[in-house]
């Protein structure tokens, strides 16, 4: 194994031992003034003012990329409870957060919850992600690959106790949902990337 691998391997168990759990129990989570669990967003979101122009290329909106050079799985799929159907992956606080798909940037921000979020879609794909520290702009064509920001914990994120990360240095990664236009319904992200990578 070479250094880097060790190292990875390292700052891997440093971070479990600080946890990773993700969103935890949605239960926990917080709700509006009814009681009622509050939704990220909607599920499906506005066209994007100006689709580019190789969003008529099948294959542009096949295209699937890794999220991170390198991650792995901290919970599987959850977030029925919310319209979601994501994974939460980690790589470590700041590291570099790509885009899985072609697409142009469709939303960004904070949810309800004070998640940052970002939202990249094209003719097939909305891709969601949570947490992380985003640096590509709405309207913005991105490719699968490139670079869209680096992981964080912001917003509604617990240690593997169930405690909130707000504030505190544990629970980075990133929440991913992916959702389907031709299926009209979120679908696992494990079917398009693998639970960890290399
Ligand atoms: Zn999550």
């Amino acid at each position: 194994m070479t250094l880097a691998g060790v190292a990875v391997l390292m700052l891997f168990a440093v971070n479990i031992v600080r946890g990773w759990a993700g969103e935890g129990d949605p239960a926990l989570a917080p709700t509006n003034a009814e009681g009622t669990p509050v939704a990220y967003m909607t599920p499906v979101p506005e066209a994007a003012a100006t689709p580019p122009a190789a969003a008529s290329d099948p294959a542009w909106n096949e295209t699937i990329a890794m999220p991170y050079d390198t991650y792995f799985l901290t919970q599987g799929a959850h977030g029925q409870s919310y319209g979601h159907l994501a994974v939460d992956i980690a790589a470590g606080n700041g590291s570099t957060i790509k885009s899985i798909i072609n697409g142009v940037v469709s939303g960004g921000g904070y949810d309800v919850w004070g998640n940052t979020f970002i939202q990249i879609e094209n003719d097939n794909y909305v891709v969601l992600y949570l947490h992380g520290v985003y640096t590509a702009l709405i309207g913005e064509t991105v490719t699968a690959g490139q670079p869209i920001g680096t992981e964080s914990n912001i917003g509604y994120t617990l240690d593997m106790a169930g405690n909130s990360c707000a504030g505190r240095d544990c629970g980075y990664h990133t929440h991913l949902n992916v959702y389907d236009k031709r299926l009209g319904a979120n679908i696992d992200p494990l079917s398009l990337i693998p639970a960890s990578y290399p």
